[in-house]
């Protein structure tokens, strides 16, 4: 089984004392290739040093996550237009809206939001998309800008079907995670995931976050990391009635059409 973590936070702190053990355990796990998640100007920068560092095996997405939209001011704006013509930077985000936690104000997000739309309209570029409890003024921008960018993943996927099924009508990809393994939180996206097109699911771990509660024993660190990719993985698989070989076969085909990993 080859699997590509679609979305990986390694810049995070908690992997910087062991993180060529983290990618010799990815490998032995059948997770051969990972996209670095980039959330910040800063973060961007550094999921950008990693993968140069491991070509053939990280990717790079450059963005501003909603949390930090506040942040998002000229300089970044120009800096990210750099970033995103690199070629080991494959995708425009992380971006997007979250009224969960509103760590940025609601109009911060939406002016970061729309400029990182634009960006990835102007530079041709796929984009990896955050929402949370935002569904409606995210899709509405989404939707302005959709016909001009060449694909969108809605990363950690967590909404209602009804969202999921907005999402498919303009073309998205979904990104589903170990949230789905939760058995207290996730048990909705069970009941749907299947009504996801094998061409259009994408799995990730969104380490060090959302350790599957499938994986048995739970490590007591909580650290999540890509070599529990499979994890959900087999969880779709069961979800979606099918072996996990197959569902490994398409998300892996997916996220190599999506990224350009070929
Ligand atoms: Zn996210």
């Amino acid at each position: 089984m080859q699997l590509v973590d679609i979305g990986a936070n390694l810049t995070h702190e908690s992997f910087r004392h062991d993180f060529d053990d983290v990618l010799t355990r990815a490998r032995n796990s059948g997770v051969t290739r990972m996209v670095v998640t980039g959330a910040s100007r800063e973060g961007s920068e550094a999921a950008l040093a990693l993968a140069r560092a491991h070509p053939g095996v990280l990717w790079a997405t450059a963005g501003v996550h909603p949390h930090h939209a506040v942040d998002y001011d000229e300089a970044t704006d120009a800096r990210l237009r750099e970033l995103v013509r690199l070629p080991a930077v494959r995708a425009v985000g992380e971006t997007g809206l979250d009224y969960h936690r509103n760590y940025s104000p609601r109009e911060a997000q939406l002016e970061a939001f729309e400029r990182q739309l634009a960006i990835a309209a102007e530079l041709g570029k796929p984009l990896f998309l955050h929402q949370r409890d935002a569904h409606a003024d995210f899709l509405a921008l989404l939707r302005r800008y959709r016909d001009r960018v060449p694909a969108a993943v809605v990363h950690c996927f967590t909404d209602t079907r009804e969202a999921l099924h907005d999402y498919l009508a303009l073309d998205c990809h979904i990104g589903i995670t170990g949230w789905i393994c939760d058995e207290r939180r996730g048990t909705h996206l069970r009941e749907f995931v299947r009504e996801i097109p094998a061409h259009r699911l994408l799995i990730e771990t969104d380490a060090p976050y959302l350790l599957p509660r499938t994986v048995r024993p739970q490590p007591s660190h909580r650290r999540n990391e890509p070599m529990y990719l499979r994890h959900i993985c087999e969880e779709i698989a069961r979800d979606r009635g099918e072996p996990a070989e197959i569902t490994a076969a398409a998300s892996t085909a997916a996220a190599e059409a999506f990224f350009g990993l070929a």
